[in-house]
């Protein structure tokens, strides 16, 4: 791959701050080696990209240490481990590969930070199948947008720019005629999906927790049920009725969703309800669910993970072959549970995502920037993929992986270098 990191000028990089994956930022280098962000900036990628580098070198128990030294004292503790865990795992494809060899290695638990909401989403999906699409269908493609529970653009800064309002469309459509509802969610940032001719959006607000029994009424007058009663969560249901008709009438509609927004009981049966009325809306035209995630290398994780053991994260090596519980192997109840006896940490993008805090003596290999309020056994901070490193990374659609440029020189190591160091070391 084509080196990046001294360009002054580098253009069509790939963002992998979060899911969205846009790969159409321009950066330049000013004369102190300082990265910009000029072109198609949001604020997270401006975070990402433009955070100065400071060499930093690994610790052990927060003191400076060699790579070797910290890498022998990361052995030493996975070896002699009878229930290793590794968790974290934001990372890119390049750096899963390598997790899932040392766990095989040393029958450790591979569980994601963002697990807890990814496994909403993946819940349904082993349930019942879902009937999803892609962010390009939907930049080319989609007449009415429905967003459930959350204004997306908290959580993906440019989604509306780059795919709703966009300017050109494979198919010729006026994306200014897009009609956008926003459905759930309360005191929500609606100003994203006003169109660029003014057109505002449909507001149909209600308390999150509310989501269930709105979306399973929608699900139902999509179907052609009459419901007795007036209003659902404080909608009406004559409003309901409404959308119903409009998804019958739109020709492409899609129902968007971020399972990290829908923190509330009985987030699968709303995720399942969107999915049903997607469902039987495709049995007269045409219509799709969205679910957008990504974030951390959530969705490249699970992919890697599940092509090379048959399962998503939350299974385990214990037994010599791979094993799959969510409801057993998520790093919370573990550590409760006292179930693990060495943990690995792996972070790669966002500084801010700590390990859970535990008497588990660990090993965080991750953000160089991180600063700890409970000093891991052993820090080794490692190259950023996209930033200090090339990597692939999979879109929030789970259906396009981008190779990730080193846009700047760095001395840090990979996560695979050390990984495939201390998997050495376990198996010597
Ligand atoms: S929306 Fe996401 S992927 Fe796009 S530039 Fe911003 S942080 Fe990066």
């Amino acid at each position: 791959m084509e080196n990046f990191a001294q360009a002054a000028t580098i253009d069509g990089v790939a963002c992998p701050a979060c899911g969205l994956l846009c790969d159409d930022l321009k950066i330049q280098r000013d004369e102190a080696g300082v990265l910009n962000v000029v072109e198609k900036k949001c604020a997270k990628s401006v975070a990402f990209f433009e955070r100065p580098y400071r060499e930093k070198s690994p610790q052990i128990n927060g003191q400076p240490a060699k790579l070797e030294e910290a890498i022998a004292e990361a052995i030493s503790l996975f070896k002699h481990a009878q229930h290793p865990l590794i968790s974290g795992l934001s990372t890119d494809i390049y750096g899963m590969r390598a997790v899932m060899n040392l766990a095989e290695t040393s029958n450790a638990t591979i569980d994601h930070m963002n697990s807890k909401s990814s496994m909403r989403n993946l819940y349904v999906l082993q349930n019942s199948g879902w009937q999803i699409t892609t962010l390009t269908e939907v930049r080319n493609r989609v007449d009415l947008l429905v967003v459930v529970g959350t204004d997306i653009v908290s959580y993906f800064s440019r989604f509306f720019e780059r795919l709703i309002w966009n300017q050109e469309s494979m198919f010729g459509q006026d994306t200014a005629t897009r009609e956008v509802v926003y459905l759930g969610g309360r005191d929500l940032d609606t100003s994203a999906g006003i169109s660029p001719n003014g057109t505002k959006p449909t507001v149909l607000p209600c308390d999150k927790e509310k989501l269930p029994e709105v979306t399973a009424a929608l699900r139902a007058l999509i179907s052609g049920k009459k419901l007795v009663a007036s209003e659902v969560g404080g909608i009406a249901v004559s409003d309901l009725q409404k959308l119903a008709d409009r998804l019958h009438a739109a020709k492409y509609s899609v129902l968007a969703w971020i399972s990290s927004s829908l923190d509330i009981s009985h987030a699968e049966l709303t995720i399942q309800n969107i999915t049903g009325t997607v469902e039987k809306l495709n049995q007269t035209t045409r219509s799709s669910g969205l679910p957008l995630s990504g974030n951390d290398g959530d969705v490249g994780s699970y992919n890697a993970s599940s092509w090379i053991s048959g399962y998503p994260f939350r299974s385990s090596y214990r037994r010599d072959y791979p094993d799959y519980d969510p409801y057993h192997y998520n790093t919370d109840s573990l550590l409760a549970e006292q179930e693990v006896d060495a943990m690995i940490w792996v972070n790669s993008y966002n500084p801010a995502r700590l390990p859970p805090e535990s008497d588990v003596p660990t090993v965080v290999i991750g953000h160089p920037a991180m600063q700890f309020k409970q000093q891991p056994a052993v820090f080794i901070p490692i190259a950023i993929p996209g930033l200090d490193s090339n990597g692939v990374q999979f879109r929030s659609d789970s259906s396009v992986a981008l190779p990730l440029k080193q846009v700047r020189a760095a001395s840090f190591p990979t996560l695979t270098e050390v990984l495939s160091a201390i998997e050495a070391g376990v198996k010597a």
